[in-house]
């Protein structure tokens, strides 16, 4: 094959909000004059904004592909990183070998002490882009580049419940629930009345069955993690997510030995390398990689590596406009021990509209998008909100 990567275009985008992600913002709790704030449920920074990187491959024949970097904060920075350290490597080679361009970008940065990171972030969206090209090339959708379809729809779940109160939140997973849902997680970080509380509303409000998973956002000890999971288990805990601060191995390993729930971690995690001590002491029985940290080439060899540690796969759903989301249930529908993918429905259902897809999620199931390649291109309009300042 003879096709070349002529030309690299990455797009900045930010779009409004009316409300931010996790909710209204806390009492005295402000934007700075770059739109980001620290939400004190878990001390992490978020932009008032959805914001996102789209990276735009074309090859020698004019065909183009689609990808998408992690751009929730800053999303300028691997923009500058693809621009200045990586596109000069990447033009000129072939769109084919998505996988060793990947290998290479990574080696380059492994003496420069850069493992993951922003500089993850930026070959993530660009990995994501030339499986794209690839796959409208050859004609063929990326699941089967990587070789093959297990499953024609992916399970949901149904991520952050929106509300005021407890009981307005409670009531939002039961809206859910008639349609067509079945699984639900909560934001321990925005549950007010403590999570406790937060797990009994919900549990009331869609009676017994229905799975329950909360994110505890990296938020207690290991101690602590463990009473509390063992109180939400009166309640039928299905998962609890990130217990425990990453840095603390031994604590989610004790966490995970402990408690009589699974537990999951891992989107805040890019490489099989970061995976591997967690796999080794066990640390979770459910992986939550996310494709716009990992590229599909990261995210594919990272759930094979839970496969041999006899681990399930919940796709982790970062803010994104979309590509990120194909890209997901791509790799998600190729695996045998997919459990579910999170369904972010504040922002998948708006993306719809800036995209040309028939990708959907209704009813309990994503719908893959079909076509070549990864099956979604953004629309024009979606250019309104590109960053242009510096
Ligand atoms: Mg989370």
């Amino acid at each position: 094959m003879t096709d070349t990567i002529t030309s690299i275009d990455l797009y900045p985008l930010r779009i409004p909000r009316d409300v931010p992600y996790l909710g209204p913002l806390e009492e005295g709790n402000r934007p700075n004059a770059r739109g980001y704030i620290i939400r004190p449920g878990n001390r992490t920074i978020y932009s008032i904004h959805d914001q996102t990187l789209l990276v735009k491959v074309t090859a020698s024949d004019g065909t183009v592909g689609w990808g998408e970097c992690f751009g929730v904060v800053g999303p300028q920075v691997a923009q500058t990183i693809l621009q200045e350290i990586f596109i000069p490597f990447v033009i000129g080679r072939s769109p084919h070998d998505a996988e060793r361009i990947y290998e290479d970008l990574y080696d380059s940065q492994r003496v420069r002490g850069y493992f993951g990171g922003f500089a993850l972030d930026a070959i993530a969206g660009l990995d994501m882009a030339l499986w794209d090209l690839r796959g409208k090339l050859l004609g063929q959708p990326v699941w089967q580049l990587l070789g093959g379809r297990r499953h024609a729809r992916i399970p949901a779940y149904v991520s952050g419940l929106p509300g005021k109160t407890v009981e307005d939140r409670a009531a939002v997973a039961k809206t859910w629930l008639d349609r067509g849902f079945s699984a639900f997680k909560f934001a321990g970080a925005v549950a007010d009345a403590g999570e406790l509380a937060e797990m009994a509303a919900i549990r009331e409000a869609i009676g017994p069955g229905p799975k329950i998973l909360v994110d505890l956002h990296w938020h207690y000890t290991a101690l602590e993690a463990i009473r509390l999971i063992d109180q939400l288990c009166k309640y039928d805990l299905y998962l609890a997510e990130a217990p425990v601060a990453p840095e603390d191995i031994e604590g989610q390993a004790q966490v995970a030995a402990s408690v009589k729930t699974l537990v999951g971690i891992g989107e805040e995690l890019r490489t099989v390398y970061e995976y591997l001590p967690r796999f080794a002491r066990r640390c979770m029985s459910v992986i939550q990689p996310e494709i716009a940290h990992t590229g599909i080439t990261g995210m594919r060899r990272i759930c094979e590596l839970a496969q041999a540690f006899h681990c399930s796969v919940m796709p982790h759903a970062t803010i994104n406009v979309g590509i990120v989301q194909a890209a997901s249930l791509h790799v998600a529908a190729t695996l045998g021990n997919l459990a579910m993918q999170e369904y972010q429905h504040s922002i998948f259902d708006r993306n719809l509209n800036f995209l040309h897809t028939d990708m959907a999620c209704a009813g309990g199931y994503f719908t893959l998008p079909s076509g070549p390649g990864l099956g979604v291109q953004p629309r024009e309009e979606l250019f309104a909100y590109l960053i242009k300042e510096k």
